[in-house]
């Protein structure tokens, strides 16, 4: 199945909702990080959650959304803009694990502790920064603490990636459903009360269900139509410009330093590209 986003809207204009399927996604950034098992699921809960934000943007917007723990796995990174680009980056690729790979593995990898930051650049001078204790470790869960308490608006986060003890991704998605000013919290509450009732949306993509039949069997009884498709796919935004514009913000001895050592090299995390600058490159930043 391609890998693309549904947004919904319901008849009475009250409740809109976006469903993603990410798991093509999800195994092409995990290739391009080596990672294993547990990293490729964090990878994925960490696309999906970025981009069913991203989908909520309006155009030329982009969000960062970043999870740190006191665990092993150390940190999920992912980045979506409302195109449906998306890139991600966790703190530990290679974390081993064993069996099959389930949320309470990745929960726990992050750790007891731990910090969600959306960060979110919607075209003004400041960029829109908001960070909350992780709750539970879950992302949906976290993201839906998120929305409800530091965005003030009532959403439910789904959010599923199964892979196997092999490290191959059987399926990955996500869905968020959010009152819109017109809505009432009783439609959500409808809607996600049927989706407690199907079974997980990891469960039913790997089952075959197109996100369109499982949106169906969510929306049709209080009627819907779905706004737009879009394709979801990876895609960083690094360069060696960006690369160089971030060493200008080096304090001045440390720049002394690289200058002294002839040349710098700039890694991107999200996708391994490397950026070298040659000692004038270095000096035309004094
Ligand atoms: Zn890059």
């Amino acid at each position: 199945m391609k890998n693309y986003l549904l947004r919904i809207l319901t008849d009475d204009g009250g409740l809109r909702g976006v469903i993603a399927v990410t798991s093509a996604l999800t195994s092409e950034v995990a290739s391009r990080h080596r990672a294993f098992p547990l990293a490729t699921a964090a990878l994925g809960y960490g696309l999906t959650g970025a981009l069913l934000l991203g989908a909520l943007l309006k155009v030329q917007q982009h969000v960062v959304l970043k999870v740190t723990g006191d665990g092993p796995l150390g940190k999920i990174v992912a980045e979506s803009d409302s195109y449906g680009h998306c890139r991600a980056y966790v703190g530990e690729p290679q974390l081993p694990s064993y069996g099959a790979i389930t949320p309470e593995l990745v929960a726990e990898a992050l750790g007891n502790s731990g910090f969600l930051t959306v960060v979110k650049d919607i075209g003004l001078a400041e960029l829109y920064q908001s960070t909350v204790p992780l709750q539970t470790g879950f992302l949906d869960a976290d993201l839906t603490w998120y929305l409800n308490q530091s965005e003030q608006t009532a959403s439910v986060v789904e959010i599923d990636a199964l892979v196997d003890a092999g490290g191959t991704v059987l399926a990955a998605g996500g869905l968020l459903l959010q009152t819109l000013p017109a809505g009432s919290l009783q439609t959500l509450i409808q809607i996600s009360e049927r989706l407690d009732d199907l079974p997980p949306i990891g469960k039913l993509l790997a089952d075959g269900q197109t996100p369109e039949a499982i949106v169906d069997a969510l929306f049709a009884p209080i009627g819907y139509s779905i706004t737009e498709k879009r394709p979801v796919e990876f895609r960083c935004g690094c360069s060696a410009q960006r690369s160089l514009a971030a060493l200008a913000l080096l304090e001045r001895d440390e720049l002394d330093e690289l200058i002294a050592s002839e040349s710098a090299q700039v890694d991107c995390h999200f996708c391994g590209q490397q950026y070298t600058f040659s000692r004038a490159e270095l000096e035309g930043l004094l």
